[in-house]
């Protein structure tokens, strides 16, 4: 396909581009396919807040792309660039994205469009409060039809506001604690639940660096300890993305790019030092043992082993792609590389995980979170003594046996009963390593296929059009 005849999509289009490929590869009945892609329902409200006696004009949006299982689920995020497009794209990668993970929601995606930093707390709760409202009252958020959770711009501070709206508008809601995740511990919210996109994009690179064809087929070779690594956004996925990498897995982040420039060290950059800076500094620029630029587009381009955009959309676009060098984009954000963008990449032979697979740890996070709020019970609380208990009766039967005595750090592991934490990265885990498989093998056992974003795709418009089936809507 040539790629001059795709310039300037708008960020639908090339989620639904990227699908026709997959539609394509698996000969799809051209009107099932355009019954996926639809967006089912979008809303956009506007509504009034009295910010210090003066009236401000709020505009807001929430789409629900597919509802063929519920709730429908994904962020809201607060931004400046929102509109109503870059919600619906957003809502149908929803869409492939719980389907590529087994979590059984629709896809969803809410936007505002403000400024956070020019409100004080006080007024973006207010905001938030009012927008909370809007979404409730029109039938856009409940815990049985449709469940936000943090985005860009937001996080547990704003679905604790969220949350206590609804149980302000529904009290007599048993499961009004499930109608958003992401939220505080304390206010039902589950532990591991930030970390969680982060983590899920780690796991994904090490399931990839188990599978030597894969990474054969990437050009590179090898595992994943001592990779040179270029991350962009230093954000709530990014952050965390990179700090596991730095810290676990002996990797090389050789380029941190932010909004304001890049970090650029060939020996390694401390990921916790750079936050920590940024933290204070409100800024990358001053830190120290790294060469700093002003022009983080620039930085993309480096010469590494794995590209990792973890900010915004369409950041590798036809301008960029050709200079690209790397062997393996892992999308932590959702939608960094433009379909045109995709198409040379391809052609060059760069492999590519797509978000829908990449950053999906943080619905799947959510999903459990969702589960604890309808059960009203904290994941381990009943089995964790128990499990202890056994671990101790294991120890004492093996050293009775054996009259040895079992090393005090093996005792510590064996006796130890998995807290929330444990089992919710269990569960990641086991839930990103399933996905990548079954992307993989779907990539491998069709010729029609030849890459992993393709292959991701058929993997979720598989699942999909056979519950549309089963539901008969055809
Ligand atoms: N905003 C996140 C995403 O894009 C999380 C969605 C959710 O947890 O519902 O996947």
């Amino acid at each position: 396909m040539s790629n001059n005849n795709n310039k300037n999509l708008s960020f639908s289009e090339s989620v639904n581009h990227m699908a026709d490929r997959a539609f394509r590869a698996m000969d799809m009945d051209p009107g099932i396919a355009a019954a996926i892609k639809a967006c089912n329902s979008i809303i956009q409200v506007n509504f009034p807040v009295n910010i210090k006696g003066k009236i401000e004009v709020f505009t807001g949006w929430r789409a629900v792309h597919s509802s063929h299982r519920l709730p429908a689920k994904g962020g809201i995020r607060f931004a400046t660039m929102v509109d109503q497009d870059e919600v619906e794209a957003l809502a149908s990668l929803m869409t492939y994205k719980c389907a590529i993970v087994d979590v059984p929601f629709g896809g969803s995606k809410g936007g505002l469009l403000i400024d956070p930093a020019k409100y004080e707390r006080d007024e973006m709760e207010l905001i938030t409060r009012r927008f909370a409202r809007e979404l409730i009252r029109k039938g856009f958020l409940s815990p049985a039809t449709n469940v936000p959770a943090p985005d860009m711009g937001t996080g547990q501070r704003e679905m604790a506001w969220i949350a206590d709206t609804y149980k302000l508008l529904h009290p007599e809601d048993i499961n009004h604690s499930g109608c958003v995740t992401g939220k505080p511990v304390a206010h039902g919210g589950i532990r591991g639940r930030t970390e969680a996109t982060g983590r899920g994009v780690v796991y994904a690179i090490r399931e990839f660096f188990r599978h030597p064809d894969d990474i054969k087929a990437a050009g590179l070779s090898g595992g994943l300890g001592g990779k040179r690594i270029v991350i962009q956004g230093l954000g709530n996925v990014g952050y965390y993305a990179a700090k596991l990498l730095d810290e676990e897995d002996d990797v090389k982040i050789i380029a941190i790019i932010e909004r304001d420039g890049a970090l650029i060290n060939d020996d390694g950059l401390p990921v916790e030092a750079v936050r920590q800076h940024i933290n204070k500094h409100k800024t990358i620029k001053g830190f120290s043992d790294a060469t700093f630029t002003e022009n983080g587009g620039s930085a993309l381009e480096i010469k590494c082993d794995i590209l990792i955009p973890a900010a915004l959309e369409a950041q590798i676009t036809a301008e960029n792609a050709e200079r690209i060098k790397t062997s393996l984009i892992v999308e932590a954000a959702n939608g960094p590389v433009t379909f045109e963008a995709d198409e040379i990449l391809r052609s060059r032979g760069i492999t590519i995980l797509p978000d829908a697979f990449v950053n999906a740890g943080g619905v799947t996070v959510s999903y459990f979170e969702w589960i604890r709020n309808l059960s009203h019970i904290r994941f381990g609380r009943m089995e964790r003594r128990f499990d202890e208990m056994r671990g101790k009766n294991l120890i004492s039967a093996m050293e009775s046996l054996t009259d040895q005595t079992v090393p005090e750090s093996m005792r510590n592991e064996i006796v130890r009963g998995a807290d929330e934490l444990d089992l919710v990265r269990s569960g990641l885990d086991d839930t990103m390593r399933n996905a990548y498989q079954e992307l993989s093998e779907t990539l491998h056992n069709n010729d029609k296929i030849e890459d992993f974003r393709t292959a991701a795709y058929v993997v979720a418009i598989d699942k999909i059009s056979r519950s549309y089936f089963d539901l008969g809507v055809y």
